[in-house]
């Protein structure tokens, strides 16, 4: 009798799946999926519910490279079976987790996987283990009123920026493929009353583990110290084994380590927000993964004109609680939260110590980062007392420029390298330069001729400083551009790439991906993807305003 069809496929897939999470860890007995507080358990059993017509609309080769699977597996239909969630494959064991959260800074509960469905773990061909995920794979008992579905719009935006995000070097969780679902969901875009029917999709996110701070925070907040115990040696085992100290993975000792590792990994992660421009827009402990990478894309937005006020998401408005300037406290707090989730288990004064090294990462980063923006060697900002020269002025000098006027970041920073610091020129002449090399960086022609004086004064400054940091002006140039992208997913682009799928042109999807596997080469012929906002983009839906819904 000839094999049944699905092992030839599986065969030619040769994925091997692994089932680590659900095999060590506690899980929900019941395999009911009706929304439900789960307690004692760290996931819930839960198949995707079956979409009518999936179709992968994007992939990513990198990933599908990784995860050892062939351009023409990525192409059949069978892949688009099992991207959308509408075929298992042998050993997937697919649940959703359990965790909590605080959302904008006040405690919410459990919330848990209300759309996102694990598929399973896979050993790659490099041997690494990565676990997929499907997001917008139907409800699970965590969807509480929603139903478990994503818009193509909002996975347009994750599957592009994980891509982005990577690409420009920043810790992230990746993305596999965008699949349609050939289904439409309801969604009421800016809250405003006007829901209306749009198309969904899958979006196949894969990373080492989706484990966040409210997986930690939920168990503590209902006094379950044998699954946070649990949880804790999962974790440490798998994905921090050298923290693991005298074999006690959940000693205090160990503990205290993780805690530092995953306090230093989240600044330094957010110090790389913040050199190319990166607003997450909803920093909750829920979205903070415990391996320090970017997760959960939503009304995520990158700084056009430098605004350390700006936050893409609507939702967050009023408070601005996750403005591009806030996000290093906001990773603080988010510490802070985990060091009080871990309490149980960790030695007086740990959580001090994890603040402390959190602190002292993201200032060394932020000078780190400002070095390598502007081109020096080093940045130095004497503390009181200590003398020496320093570099406030020229800093305070520079986010001056930035408040006067709009000025687009990338561009500002990527110009800058052109600067010819070591023509010896006359103060006046700066304020050509000024106009002839940062000219079209400023949304507004009118203000930046005004402006160019002081901004020529400042390039003065900024010259001679680079002048007797004595560095060979070519290196100084090259290294200025590996700091400071070219291309980044600017939220009018990703609009532009959106409103053509919508319409059934994917070819937008295809074209920015690729522009943005190489965010720091020129490309030339591809100038268009490194431009200002244009005016229609400044007031509309998915440019300037996102809210949470997606
Ligand atoms: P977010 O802030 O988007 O990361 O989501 C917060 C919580 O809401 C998480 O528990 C999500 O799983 C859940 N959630 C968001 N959107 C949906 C949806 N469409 N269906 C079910 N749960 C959702
Ligand atoms: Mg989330």
């Amino acid at each position: 009798m000839p094999a049944p069809r699905h092992d030839e496929f599986e065969t030619r897939l040769g994925l091997s799946f692994r089932d680590r999470f659900v095999r060590e860890l506690p899980g929900d007995p019941s395999i009911e999926n009706v929304p439900r507080q789960v307690k004692g358990a760290a996931w819930s059993p839960v198949l995707p519910t079956k979409v009518a017509a999936p179709k992968v609309l994007l992939h990513s080769r990198e990933v599908a490279d990784e995860l050892g699977l062939s351009e023409s597996v990525m192409r059949s239909p069978e892949m688009a079976e099992v991207l959308s969630g509408n075929r298992m494959l042998r050993g997937m064991r697919p649940y959703a987790a359990c965790y909590g959260g605080h959302q904008f800074g006040s405690w919410a509960g459990q919330l848990g996987d209300g759309r996102a469905i694990t598929l399973g773990e896979i050993a790659t061909p490099s041997g690494k283990i990565q676990e997929i995920q499907l997001k917008g794979a139907g409800p699970t008992p965590y969807s509480r009123r929603a139903d478990g579905r994503a818009v193509l719009r909002s996975s347009v935006r994750e599957m592009l920026c994980s891509e982005a995000m990577h690409h420009l070097g920043v810790p992230t969780t990746r993305a596999l493929a965008l699949t349609a679902t050939g289904e439409s969901v309801v969604r009421d875009m800016l809250y405003d009353g006007n829901p209306k029917a749009e198309p969904g999709a899958v979006v196949a996110r894969v990373a080492p583990s989706f484990v966040r701070f409210g997986n930690f925070e939920l168990p503590t907040a209902r006094k379950d110290e044998e699954l946070l115990r649990a949880l804790t040696a999962h974790v440490m085992k798998h994905h921090y084994p050298e923290l693991v100290k005298a074999g006690d993975p959940t000693s205090p000792d160990s503990v205290a380590a993780f805690l530092i590792e995953v306090a230093e990994r989240t600044a330094r992660m957010i110090a790389e927000w913040m050199r190319v421009g990166f607003v997450h827009g909803v920093m909750n402990t829920d979205n903070m993964s415990i391996l320090g990478l970017t997760i959960d894309y939503g009304p995520y937005g990158w700084l056009e004109g430098y605004d350390p006020g700006w936050t893409p998401n609507t939702t967050d408005a009023q408070g601005r609680r996750y403005r591009y300037g806030a996000q290093p406290s906001i990773g603080a707090w988010n510490v802070a939260r985990l060091a009080d989730a871990l309490a149980p288990l960790l030695p007086e004064g740990a959580g001090d110590q994890a603040m402390k090294a959190y602190g002292t990462t993201w200032e060394e980063r932020e000078l780190r980062m400002y070095a390598e923006k502007l081109g020096l060697r080093a940045v130095h900002l004497p503390e009181e007392g200590e003398g020496g020269p320093s570099d406030m002025p020229l800093l305070e000098g520079l986010f001056g420029l930035f408040g006067k006027a709009e000025i687009d970041m990338p561009l500002f920073y990527r110009a800058l390298a052109d600067v010819p610091t070591h023509e010896p020129l006359a103060p006046e002449a700066w304020a050509n330069v000024a106009g002839e090399v940062l000219g079209h960086t400023f949304y507004d022609t009118e203000v930046e001729r005004v402006l160019r004086p002081t901004v020529g004064a400042w390039l003065s400054t900024y010259a001679a400083r680079v002048r007797e940091d004595g560095r060979d002006p070519e290196e100084r140039r090259a290294s200025m551009r590996r700091a400071n992208p070219k291309y980044v997913l600017r939220n009018w682009l990703a609009q532009k790439a959106i409103d053509l799928a919508e319409a059934g042109d994917t070819s937008e999807l295809e074209a920015l991906l690729e522009v943005l596997r190489r965010p720091y080469d020129d490309q030339p012929g591809r100038e268009a993807y490194a431009q200002k906002r244009p005016e229609w983009a400044r007031h509309k839906a998915g440019c300037s305003m996102l809210s949470c819904s997606s």
